[in-house]
């Protein structure tokens, strides 16, 4: 077996739901056939949306124990373990970057992996031997920032590092609870919102995704909180200038999750 050669792109994730983990639907299929695609990274930094810290933080740890951040799930799911490495030198080697671009940030020696880091990296990287550190979203300082925090973060690709924001392209848990088999058909909204994410991204249009509330339709529905959707200024930041943007996942979970995912090469 040799590893791909080239330039590792960097990822943006729709994580879909915890099941995910177990029952992998369009977006667990294209996260199987998407690892092996891709150079054989040295290490991969993931920025998760369900890490919200007030300055941007990294695991630590040179154990990452695997947190299981959800109620109401089969046991199943709870008896998951990714027991991938940390790599606390490369949680350093962030944190030096952010100094470098003039943001402050720190290191969380005991925080673990959630499943916004997990679902997908089981399905891409199943055998759990590449080191990951996560980082955390800033929620309270918006998608500027984060896109800041990306363009801080490019260097790691040139390093052997798959940089991968963890979200989602729509999330809006009310209506996706409403009718989670999609028996109804996919919303519309939820539908119009992704192809203008998709359409933005293709344009090379950073600012107008930045002030995408103002200016994408349904935004506020679309992500009535913008947690899950901050990774994604995270990963194209860390593309570099003008990346090639390629759709890596198209669909929906349910009728109103958008699983609409990028690389950005
Ligand atoms: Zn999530």
């Amino acid at each position: 077996m040799t590893s791909p050669a080239g330039r590792l792109p960097t990822l943006f994730l729709s994580h879909g739901s915890p099941m995910q983990a177990v029952e992998p639907g369009v977006a667990g299929r294209a996260w199987q056939a998407l690892g092996p695609s891709l150079p054989t990274p040295r290490a991969i930094v993931i920025a998760s949306a369900h890490w919200e810290t007030a300055l941007p933080m990294a695991t630590g740890s040179a154990h990452p124990q695997t947190i299981h951040d959800f109620g109401g799930f089969p046991r199943a799911l709870y008896e998951i373990r990714y027991p991938a490495p940390g790599a606390p030198a490369l949680a350093a080697r962030v944190n030096a970057l952010l100094k470098d671009a003039g943001i402050t940030g720190g290191i969380d020696g005991t925080r673990g992996l959630d499943h916004g880091a997990w679902v997908p990296l089981r399905w891409m990287y199943p055998d759990a031997r590449i080191p990951v550190v996560e980082i955390a979203v800033q929620p309270a300082r918006g998608t500027a920032h984060h896109l800041a925090l990306g363009r801080a973060l490019a260097p790691l690709r040139d390093e052997g590092v798959l940089v991968i924001g963890s979200g989602h392209t729509t999330h809006n848990l009310r209506d996706w609870s409403t009718d989670r088999s999609g028996a109804g058909g996919i919303a519309p909204y939820a539908a119009e919102f992704a192809a203008w994410v998709g359409e933005r991204l293709a344009a090379g249009d950073a600012d107008a995704l930045v002030q995408y509330r103002e200016h994408a339709p349904h935004a506020v529905r679309a992500h009535p909180t913008d947690e899950h959707f901050l990774p994604l200024f995270v990963a194209y930041g860390a593309a570099g200038a003008s990346p090639r943007v390629e759709p890596v996942v198209e669909g929906f979970e349910g009728g109103a999750l958008s699983l609409h995912s990028w690389a950005f090469h």
